[in-house]
């Protein structure tokens, strides 16, 4: 799929392209950030071509892998931050006394300013911080921002945080977020749902082992095609093959949210899984979603034990110790 035609400045002529990987040096913030680029090439001559995707995808993990080495808010912490305290993006940014179009800004991507990013640490982090900030500019919030905002504050004082099982999933999988046992994507739930909703759609009484593999498999692919993961999971090296790290609490989690129920097989034997709601595809985006149909076609039919011996032959398996993550560097000599 990556062989696709393009046009070709140097050759002046529409031309069979291949995708090479290059270090390439992105300045972030004043930093250069080293990252493995995903560059098209044209056949004939190798050629630079522009391909709009690829490069957007290439500053993307860039911003990822500075947001990881400096400790920065990702895009969905600081959408999370806001919204913990009930406020629309006009709101959060009078709270904050910055302008909405940076809070816009960063909740899609954009890295924060010096300034800014301490800032936003102080919220994520500190209740108390919040506190005095809403003494001091409640008068320059909006009514409903208000008002949400004072019901939010006395909830978390009185809740004094009950760890519920998706709560404590997602802080979990954000532990471990460098970039390279994770695909340089932030970890995405609804995601990651979707994607749990459409191979046990598509696959009739898909069992949880055989489900692992599928997730394991779209995420390695997507990442040795564009060099990003599609939901953002590590995954680690357990004797029945690589599998979600913290795979029990994902799916106590996905029936949490009723998304999913577990079933047992009539014969006893394992368990599968039961989509409750329905597939959102607007999660996806087209090179993902022709990994996921390639995924499901190479794997519908293949029972869970020869897609678990496929995967121990795997290099990212074999070269991992147990109970390890797997590097998605290894996704570049996936089987
Ligand atoms: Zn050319």
């Amino acid at each position: 799929m990556n062989n696709k035609i393009f046009y070709c400045e140097g050759c002046k002529d529409d031309v069979s392209t291949y995708v090479e990987d290059r270090e390439e040096i992105f300045n972030v913030r004043g930093e250069d950030i080293t990252i493995n680029s995903k560059v098209r090439v044209c056949d004939n001559h190798h050629h630079d071509i522009y391909d709009e995707a690829l490069d957007s995808k290439n500053i993307e993990r860039a911003f990822e892998k500075f947001r990881w080495e400096n400790d920065y808010l990702k895009p969905m912490e600081i959408k999370e931050a806001r919204e913990k305290y009930g406020l629309s993006q006009r709101g959060f940014a009078s709270l904050l006394g910055v302008g909405s179009a940076s809070i816009a800004r960063y909740e899609t991507g954009a890295v924060p300013t010096n300034s800014h990013h301490t800032l936003l640490k102080n919220v994520r982090d500190n209740h108390e911080f919040v506190k005095d900030l809403y003494e001091n500019n409640a008068d320059k919030l909006k009514r409903l921002d208000k008002r949400r905002m004072e019901e939010r504050l006395d909830y978390e004082d009185a809740q004094s945080i009950m760890e519920e099982t998706i709560q404590l999933y997602l802080k979990k999988t954000q532990i471990e977020s460098n970039p390279i046992y994770n695909g340089y994507i932030e970890f995405n739930f609804d995601k990651l749902m979707n994607l749990i909703i459409y191979f046990s759609k598509n696959i009739g009484k898909l069992s949880k082992t055989k489900l692992m593999k599928l997730l394991f498999y779209t995420d390695f692919r997507n990442f040795k095609e564009t060099g990003l993961s599609v939901t953002g999971l590590s995954y680690k090296k357990l004797p029945f093959g690589p599998v979600p790290n913290h795979h029990f609490l994902m799916l106590d989690s996905l029936m949490e949210k009723d998304a999913i129920d577990i079933m047992p097989f009539d014969s006893y034997d394992g368990e599968y899984i039961v989509p409750l709601i329905e597939f959102d595809m607007t999660w996806f985006d087209e090179d993902e979603m022709n990994i996921i149909h390639s995924v499901v076609k190479d794997f519908k039919y293949t029972n869970a034990q020869i897609i678990s011996d496929h995967s121990h032959e795997e290099e990212g398996y074999k070269q991992t110790e147990m109970n390890d993550l797997i590097s998605y560097e290894y996704a570049e000599i996936l089987k």
